[in-house]
């Protein structure tokens, strides 16, 4: 094995400060029903140098658009289905190479295994992007049923929104019901499911990146004031207020 050359530290500072990633990724998860959705809305909202991915919901507007791949699994994606490592990882690096200007991004529902976490790392490599960590957002399992009990969403939309506060989609005007998997039960085993998934994520996560948990206990101005705070040390860049 031939020998290789170390810089010594101090060398190996500047080098690092003389390259700075485009952007930085940062993954978020948590429960159903942690207000979520609403602090990422709210920091999407403040701040257009901050993209969202979410699985889904880049699917199904490549599909809008007319775009070859999506139209070739048009069936998986209006059927919900889970599509393959492969799809997903191409939807990811799509995302990514087309948002340029972006400063950070805000992963959901992705990555939900290690090779899935393997392949997202190749993709940001790629495109310059920094892997910053994953943010959990958490409740005790009272709170989050609590908060469940009172929402109500849009199905076509992905707006979830208080219950008695509108029982109209603010994006398309079509009516908001409850969600069927917000049903006792199924809230329960959603919950259990995001405990037992959330040890492996934050496992797979400290080997690349921080690990986060917000209080989600906090009210939404809150959250989304400490997830932008957290945006802004993970990425080591301010986030601009351009809107
Ligand atoms: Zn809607």
């Amino acid at each position: 094995m031939g020998r290789v050359a170390i810089a010594p530290p101090r060398a190996c500072g500047r080098l690092l400060r003389q390259h700075r990633p485009k952007a930085t990724a940062v993954v978020v998860t948590g429960p159903p029903a942690a207000g979520k959705s609403t602090a990422v809305s709210r920091l999407l909202a403040a701040h257009d140098s901050v993209l969202h991915f979410k699985v889904r919901v880049h699917f199904q507007a490549l599909l809008a658009a007319g775009h070859p791949v999506a139209v070739g699994i048009e069936a998986q994606i209006k059927a919900r289905d889970q599509l393959s490592d492969a799809t997903v990882a191409w939807g990811f690096d799509n995302f990514i190479a087309t948002g340029a200007g972006a400063t950070h991004v805000l992963v959901e529902g992705y990555p939900r295994n290690a090779a899935q976490l393997n392949d997202m790392r190749a993709v940001a490599e790629e495109r310059d992007v920094m892997l910053g960590g994953l943010v959990i957002f958490d409740a005790p399992d009272a709170v989050l049923r609590q908060r469940a009990r009172n929402r109500l969403a849009c199905f076509q939309c992905d707006v979830t929104a208080d219950g008695g506060v509108s029982l109209t989609c603010p994006r398309c005007g079509g009516t908001l019901t409850s969600r069927p998997d917000d049903s006792p039960n199924q809230l329960a085993s959603r919950i259990s499911q995001f405990r037992r998934t959330r040890r492996q994520m934050e496992e797979m996560f400290r080997r690349y990146g921080k690990v986060v948990t917000l209080n989600a206990q906090r009210t939404t101005d809150e959250l989304a004031a400490d997830l932008g705070r957290v945006l802004a040390c993970m990425g080591g860049i301010e986030l601009r207020h351009e809107r």
